[in-house]
């Protein structure tokens, strides 16, 4: 499929090569093609500058995601800290097993 389509992308930067009034030279295809004619290269740097744009706008956005999710667990860390301590005979428990324990005295 790749090597079809590269193929075709081949011939059609040959038809355009060969003929400089070919109707795909200043579009984005043309700069895929491999056409770096001006016309073409107008065309594909705007669509890649966009692309880029977008590319970068969905970084920002998953790092903005990612800060609140942090924001998030230490707010929850902070809450749970406020929270006070599960204790088993005034002893504060620590682990997973006695928090099990102490539920079953309660
Ligand atoms: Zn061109």
């Amino acid at each position: 499929m790749a090597t079809l389509v590269k193929e075709l992308r081949k011939r059609w930067l040959e038809e355009m090569q060969s003929n400089p009034d070919d109707k795909k030279h200043g579009t984005a295809y043309g700069y895929t093609c491999g056409c770096r004619c001006d016309k073409c290269s107008e065309a594909g740097t705007g669509t890649y500058s966009k692309r880029r744009t977008k590319v970068l706008q969905l970084q920002e956005e998953k790092r903005q995601a990612m800060l609140q999710r942090r924001v998030d667990k230490l707010e929850e860390l902070f809450t749970a800290a406020e929270a006070p301590l599960p204790r088993i005979n005034g002893k504060v428990v620590v682990c997973p097993k006695a928090k099990i324990e102490r539920n079953k005295d309660v």
